[in-house]
């Protein structure tokens, strides 16, 4: 070509690139409009380059090159599925409980098809959508009537505004939780219209606390699941029990914000046992709130269940109809819970369960199973060792708790700024197909595998890691 004619005006045109094998594949995968954008975006980036003092013009099939490489990393979707290998079992950030198969079976049946969802089938009239799960949860928490909304911090904002709206709700000091920032227990108070009477101090709350607190404007007492961190050493907590009989006694509701909620006793299953929501309502709480996506193991959802003329109020409240939850969770929850009615298989059926009951040896045997092809994928420059570690539960369920686990410890070797190499390292696996995520404590990348399931699909999956083209 004329060597006088300027740089951007040798770029092929549009029309030239899309004739191009790898253009009219773009456009065949991803439709015309979006490959001509593409190669829009691409033709840009060159005349950018030349502007930034490039010599030569990509051809026509570079540019095509470039166009659909684009499309195929834009075409990944947000919601990606990501090993969560953290060691977090209900990790907020990675979307907390994994459903079970009957769940997603179900979920996928409400989607796909129309449901009896506000529908009573036998009368042919109009109903209820509660009644899909009321029952169930009865009979799971021996409650008198229960309701259900969008997650837990909505349960407790409608309780609230519905039985402390213009009046006071006294709690401990001790109890003042904020769960993941975003839900403080003093601000959620303030906007369900309540004013909050903290009793108590930090450390130690006594049953005299309580009784002094209450007067004609108490709404409701509230008892709070310090579910993220405990008080430890000199400290006093009035029982459940005794501050329903003192709620009993003043005529004011007690509810109980059980955070997590469990409806098995999971000493069953090895672990530590945790209140249940039957046993927190057979000490006296009036009312139970609860999460369907912490240790219960569904989807995200807020369950408050009890006295059957408070849930008859909480109905009546214009700000459930704000609140409420879609069908397809809600055939969701429905098959989750009809697990919990055969708990000999609940461990097995129930992957949040599954997961923090594995045996350690099963753990200790995928970690030493999977350390060469996690060795080979981080390549010399990076020791891989089987390692002991802690798994925790995560989502504010058995704060304290650490269960035993293993997996592998990756640390970089052979070469200077290790620290950096580390970094690269993860950074490289979670930009894998389906991101990798570990966690890094002390110069080395910990991939807890308790949470790991699908070890063919992981392996397969490491295959692309090439950390040393990404430095
Ligand atoms: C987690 C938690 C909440 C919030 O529940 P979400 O389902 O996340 O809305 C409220 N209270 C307590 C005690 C919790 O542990």
């Amino acid at each position: 070509m004329d060597a006088g004619t300027s740089l951007p005006s040798r770029i092929p045109s549009v029309d030239e690139i899309l004739k191009t094998p790898q253009a009219q594949e773009a456009a065949v995968r991803f439709g015309r409009t979006r490959a001509v954008h593409a190669i829009r975006h691409a033709t840009a980036v060159v005349r950018r380059e030349i502007g930034a003092g490039a010599a030569v013009v990509p051809d026509a099939e570079a540019i095509a090159v470039d166009a659909l490489l684009w499309l195929e990393t834009d075409a990944r979707p947000n919601a990606r599925a990501v090993f969560n290998l953290t060691g977090t079992i209900l990790h907020t950030n990675l979307g907390r409980a994994i459903l079970a198969e009957a769940a997603i079976d179900a979920a996928t049946v409400a989607m796909r098809e129309a449901l009896a969802l506000e529908f009573d089938i036998t009368q042919g009239k109009r109903g209820e959508r509660d009644t899909l799960v009321r029952g169930l949860l009865c009979e799971l928490t021996g409650a008198e009537d229960a309701t259900i909304v969008n997650n837990n911090a909505a349960a407790v904002l409608l309780a609230l505004n519905t039985l402390a709206k213009g009046k006071e709700a006294i709690v401990s000091r001790g109890e003042l939780i904020e769960i993941g920032g975003a839900f403080r227990m003093p601000e959620i108070m303030a906007r369900a219209g309540t004013r909050l009477v903290e009793v108590g101090t930090t450390n130690r709350t006594h049953e005299k606390d309580y009784a002094a607190a209450i007067n004609p404007k108490t709404g409701l007492i509230l008892k709070v699941h310090t579910s993220n961190y405990r008080i430890e050493g000199f400290t006093k907590s009035v029982s459940g029990k005794a501050i329903s009989a003192l709620a009993r006694a003043s005529h004011v509701p007690l509810l109980n914000d059980l955070g997590s909620g469990t409806l098995v006793d999971l000493a069953r299953y090895g672990l530590t046992h945790e209140q249940t929501v039957a046993e927190a309502l057979a000490e006296g709480a009036d009312l139970v709130t609860f999460s369907g996506d912490k240790l219960l193991g569904g989807p995200q959802a807020g369950f408050i269940v009890g006295s059957r003329e408070l849930i008859a109020r909480l109905n009546r409240n214009p700000m459930k109809r704000a609140l409420r939850i879609d069908k397809i969770r809600l055939a969701a929850i429905e098959a989750t819970l009809r697990l919990y009615l055969d708990p000999d298989r609940l461990a097995e059926r129930l992957p949040t369960l599954r997961m923090m009951a594995r045996p350690l040896a099963d753990i200790e045997a995928a970690a030493d199973r999977l350390k060469p092809a996690v060795a080979a994928a981080a390549g010399p420059d990076f020791a891989a060792d089987v390692i002991a570690c802690a798994s925790q539960i995560g989502s504010g369920a058995l704060p304290t708790e650490v269960i035993p686990s293993a997996g592998i410890a990756l640390r970089a070797v052979n070469t200077r700024g290790k620290g950096r190499a580390l970094m690269t390292l993860a950074a490289a696996l979670r930009a894998l197909d389906q991101p990798v995520i570990g966690r890094v404590e002390n110069d080395t990348l910990i991939l807890d595998l308790r949470c790991l399931e699908d070890e063919a699909a992981f392996v397969r999956n490491l295959v692309a890691l090439r950390p040393e083209e990404q430095r």
